[in-house]
């Protein structure tokens, strides 16, 4: 396992002077075998269920690959937003909104699509396999450029960038009251139900673009989008 620290109070992002947060992401395995799956947890911050999650798959995913046996590169983010998991206000918990702005941690990614159109523009053959590498690569471009403003949007383009090369992402919430249920885009609804099956989920919500552009949805609709 390679454990990897990023830097969220950067130029001008840090909230206080003299404060410094950073996330953390696990890597397993090896990009070598072709596949990258990225999993994160707690998005909103306070939802236990989706780190538990992770600190089990993190000692499996660690036994694993001690054992070599990870055919494809597994990229963990268990404690995916230290900045809400750090707004306690009053004894209570506060980790669906950005305090500073009120801005939902799950909205405000990079919306890729337009970048990429203009990016691409006779770059694209009829190699399938070539263009996933081109578009991926360019998508990487447009995150570089993305300048963040504040502590939270460099939380989220350092998400972003760590899942946007993945050819799996699963992003991990819980709710205060709720069946098992999984979202998704539409186009990837044949590729989740296997998926759905095995996690026996109640409610299955799809849709092409939900909108103010949620860590999710910055990672797939351009595909469709642009397909
Ligand atoms: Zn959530």
């Amino acid at each position: 396992m390679n454990v990897q620290h990023h830097k969220l109070s950067v130029h001008s992002c840090a909230v206080t002077s003299g404060t410094q947060r950073e996330l953390i992401s696990l890597h397993f395995g090896s990009a070598e075998h072709g596949k990258k799956v990225y999993i994160q947890s707690a998005l909103h911050a306070d939802e236990i269920p989706g780190m538990l999650v992770a600190h089990y798959l993190r000692q499996s995913l660690t036994a694993l690959d001690a054992a070599g046996q990870i055919s494809a590169e597994i990229v963990l983010v268990p404690v995916a937003n230290p900045i809400g998991l750090a707004q306690e206000v009053y004894g209570t918990a506060i980790g669906r909104f950005d305090l500073a702005n009120g801005i939902n941690f799950n909205r405000g990614y990079h919306y890729l699509t337009p970048p990429l159109i203009a990016a691409l523009e006779g770059k694209l053959g009829n190699s399938a396999d070539v263009n996933v590498q081109t578009i991926r690569a360019e998508a990487l471009a447009a995150l570089q450029r993305w300048q963040p403003k504040s502590e939270s949007e460099q939380m989220k383009k350092t998400l972003q960038t760590l899942a946007i090369d993945a050819d799996v992402v699963l992003d991990l919430h819980c709710d205060n009251q709720a069946v098992m249920h999984l979202y998704t885009g539409t186009q990837l609804l044949p590729a989740t139900l296997p998926l759905a099956a095995r996690l026996g989920v109640q409610a299955l919500l799809v849709c092409s673009a939900s909108g103010d552009n949620p860590f999710d949805e910055s990672c797939s609709r351009h595909w469709w989008e642009l397909a």
